[in-house]
């Protein structure tokens, strides 16, 4: 039998505000334990929580960014369960009514797209973090953490593999980036997956029971996790057995899921509407405002690249992984005024090899992208060669001077005076008489010999075309 995953995500982003979403306390990572956390935080008796409308305003881009409805009354709700993490006894989040409705998101996987339903968005608060290294036989507790503002992100059953889970997640990865509404830092857990598997005979329309497994920290692990317990769900099936709904713990190292508990309803939190918050009500106006501010989006910039530089896909791709180097690529394009296919050939290979080599953002880059284009219109205008640009790059990299200079310093201009190089190419031959003679009787190969002799002689800087062209000519003249 041949069997179908189905699979949904949650994604917790934790939104870039500086406060909390119910306090004044910094949300600033890696603080000495408890020193950001203040009695709202605490749960203390007598305090009341005051909703941050930075949160709210990040949240309406996000949903304004996947093209959902924005709910124009929502509201926070109390989730009840006991953790020693969580001192009130119960998290503040949104249950009946999210502040983002539906939305969708498009995905690109070998080379066809799938737009992914996105059923809702709301926000909570973080819960604190509990601490098990140095403390012997016993738990710490840190509470800066809650109060931290996060967008959890609830995907439709659309994914059908571990791969479409992967570029999904990617996706939003790269939009909540892009939107500046989260930094995205999956060590620091600013970006956590749970993620839904069910599988069923493929041909059914109904789904199968599903796990869940809980905070997936890297888009590595997530493919393995899913990977993994989509095969584990089929062998239970195949021997007969049952899938049980609960949630399951993914254990990198051995590269398993295991039961952690069996999967909580709804009901058991006993949700209801958090007496201390009035309703969130959101008006036109502010929506308004949240959409003006919007950047133009990855998914558009992606296909504007496209059409309107003639990218291919793949390069239109890697050219919008992040709003700096798209914003880079087209600086270089807009000031350098040549091919930009040429552009996003030296953005993506030259550039952004010595960027990583260096382990250097594009933000941070030593050639800037005014510096880049002044060097490839020296390759577009036949100053230099596109092999000499590449050790201009590197020098400029090296020396922060720019392109112009670097050729004059260093005497790189490409030698197009057919007459000197005429005048190397007979020099060659005459030194080379034996190579000549079996070049003419026929050991074609021979000639890429010659080449190389004419660019040992002028460094590299002779005109490769017309280096081809004066020594074909030359051989074959028999002279
Ligand atoms: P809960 O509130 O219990 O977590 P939801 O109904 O909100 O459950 O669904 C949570 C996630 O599980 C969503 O991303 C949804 O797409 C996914 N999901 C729901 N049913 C299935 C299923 N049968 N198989 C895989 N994923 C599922
Ligand atoms: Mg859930």
């Amino acid at each position: 039998m041949e069997w179908e995953p189905v699979i949904g995500l949650e994604i917790h982003v934790q939104l870039l505000t500086r406060s909390k979403i119910f306090s004044g306390a910094s949300t600033a990572y890696g603080a000495p334990p408890n020193t950001q956390a203040c009695a709202i935080d605490l749960g203390m008796p007598g305090t009341l929580p005051v909703l941050n409308e930075a949160a709210v305003r990040l949240a309406v881009k996000f949903g304004l960014a996947v093209e959902a409805e924005i709910a124009r009354r929502s509201v926070f709700a109390r989730k009840n369960y006991f953790y020693p993490d969580l001192p009130k006894g119960y998290q503040i989040s949104q249950y009946e009514l999210p502040v983002v409705g539906k939305g969708h998101l498009t995905i690109h996987l070998d080379g066809r797209e799938k737009r992914i339903g996105i059923t809702r968005a709301h926000l909570e608060e973080d819960a604190g973090k509990s601490l098990h290294e140095d403390f012997h036989g016993l738990t710490g507790i840190d509470l800066n953490r809650a109060g931290t503002p996060l967008l959890e992100i609830v995907s439709e059953p659309d994914l059908r593999s571990p791969e479409e889970a992967v570029a999904y997640m990617k996706k939003l990865h790269q939009l909540v980036v892009w939107l500046g509404i989260s930094d995205g830092n999956m060590q620091e857990g600013s970006f956590r997956c749970d993620a839904n598997v069910s599988v069923r005979p493929k041909g059914e329309t109904k789904f199968g029971t599903r796990t869940e497994i809980k905070n997936v920290n890297s888009f590595r692990f997530v493919e393995r996790a899913i990977q993994f317990e989509i095969e584990r769900q089929i062998q239970v099936l195949e021997s007969g057995g049952t899938v049980v709904q609960e949630t399951r713990l993914y254990d990198a190292e051995r590269d398993e899921t295991r039961p952690m508990r069996t999967k909580e309803e709804a009901f058991d939190y006993r949700y209801f509407p958090d007496p201390d918050l009035l309703p969130l009500v959101i008006g036109e106006d502010f929506i308004e405002q949240v959409r003006r501010e919007l950047p133009e989006l990855p998914e558009a910039r992606y296909h504007r690249f496209i059409e309107q530089y003639g990218l291919k896909p793949y390069d239109a791709e890697v050219l919008t992984a992040t709003r700096p180097l798209s914003d880079y690529f087209e600086a270089v394009v807009r000031e350098a005024a040549c091919d930009p296919k040429l552009c996003a050939n030296w953005v993506m290979v030259e550039l952004s090899g010595a960027l990583n080599r260096a382990g250097l953002e594009i933000d941070r880059s030593p050639v800037s992208a005014e510096r880049l284009a002044g060097l490839l219109r020296r390759i577009a205008d036949g100053t230099i060669s596109g092999k000499i640009a590449k050790q201009v790059f590197e020098l400029m990299w090296d020396s922060g001077k720019d392109a112009d200079t670097l050729i004059e310093e260093k005497g790189l201009k490409q030698i197009t005076d057919a007459g000197a190089i005429e005048k190397i190419i007979d020099e060659i031959l005459e030194a080379n008489p034996k190579q000549v003679a079996q070049y003419r009787a026929g050991k074609e190969k021979l000639f890429g010999f010659f080449v190389g002799q004419v660019m040992k002689a002028t460094q590299g800087k002779a005109n490769p075309q017309q280096v081809n062209a004066l020594l074909k000519e030359k051989l074959q003249g028999g002279g």
